[in-house]
């Protein structure tokens, strides 16, 4: 099968986003004196979790920023979380708090997310960001997966303006907040989860399509409307995405590669959304 779909290149847009905000870093900076600080929070000793953790605190380092990198041990309870997390909120030399998850089972881990201040919320984790995305107001930010596939969207002049949009997964950082920024853009939503019935009838209607369901391959191409967009966000072991490529990439118009397509997107969301966060408490909003 040959693909005929634009390939969305969430690699080279993301280089975009991330030189964009290494000038903003660079004039927070010399009209501050302050260099922005993302901290991070890693809990316990998932490998996977870890490479994540450092790879923001690289992309951090490669803008200009600082990353403060906390660790904790696999015991960690609620309270200790909640304690450190708020103490970062509490520091001004803090611009953002990335918390990595999933956190250890023994944690109420909403409980750890809301000890993030609002201003500092980067990730777009907690209840008051997705409030405020869902109620088009600037006091949040955007959850980073979805936010940073609306960035690929734009890039690429897809205008999600009456489009039938289907979402495939529910989570509250993926899927919900998707749904509701594709709204916010006047897309007509439909959300599928594990519960929905005839997923597939579904897919076939869709101008656009997420697949954030967390299984490799799951997405068939004879599900993909001739001409649709599709948007895979899954990212499965071994590199693999939700959406079974090829056949679905000879029927779609645009699709998004695994890897490098959505994954890029979403550091590049945080960065970039830290950098916002750090003029705003720096009083400097004029250098958004
Ligand atoms: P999640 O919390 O496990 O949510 C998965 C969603 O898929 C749930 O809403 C679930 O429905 C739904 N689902 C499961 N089986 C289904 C089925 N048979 N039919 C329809 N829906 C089904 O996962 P997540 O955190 O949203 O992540 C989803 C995927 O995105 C994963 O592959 C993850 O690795 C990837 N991801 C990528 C990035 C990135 O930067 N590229 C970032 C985050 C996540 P229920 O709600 O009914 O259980």
């Amino acid at each position: 099968m040959t693909t005929t779909a634009t390939l969305m290149d969430g690699k080279a847009v993301s280089q975009d986003v991330l030189a964009k905000c290494a000038d903003r870093v660079k004039r927070i900076t010399d009209k501050t004196n302050v260099t922005p600080c993302l901290a991070t929070v890693l809990v316990g000793n998932d490998p996977a979790s870890a490479t994540y953790v450092r790879m923001k605190g690289k992309r951090c380092e490669s803008v200009g920023m600082t990353s403060l990198r906390v660790e904790m041990p696999d015991d960690t309870t609620t309270e200790q979380l909640v304690d450190k997390v708020t103490q970062l909120s509490n520091d001004a030399a803090v611009h953002g708090i990335l918390l990595q998850h999933p956190v250890p089972g023994q944690i109420d881990e909403r409980a750890a997310f809301e000890a993030i201040a609002p201003g500092k919320d980067v990730d777009g984790v907690t209840i008051h960001s997705f409030g405020a995305i869902t109620f088009d107001l600037d006091s949040g930010y955007g959850s980073c997966t979805p936010a940073g596939i609306m960035r690929l969207l734009d890039a690429y002049g897809v205008k999600p303006e009456g489009m039938h949009a289907v979402v495939i997964g529910r989570s509250p950082i993926l899927g919900k907040p998707m749904a509701m920024m594709l709204l916010g853009a006047n897309a007509t939503v439909t959300i599928c989860h594990s519960r929905t019935r005839d997923l597939s009838a579904l897919v076939e209607q869709a101008d656009l399509v997420v697949a954030a369901v967390g299984r490799a391959n799951f997405v068939l191409g004879d599900w993909i409307k001739q001409g649709a967009i599709v948007i895979d966000a899954g990212y499965n072991a071994g590199n693999v995405g939700d959406v079974d490529f090829e056949p679905a990439a000879a029927r779609a118009s645009m699709i998004t590669p695994v890897p490098g397509g959505v994954g890029p997107m979403t550091i590049a969301t945080l960065i970039d959304q830290t950098s916002i966060a750090a003029a705003k408490q720096l009083g400097v909003p004029e250098l958004i």
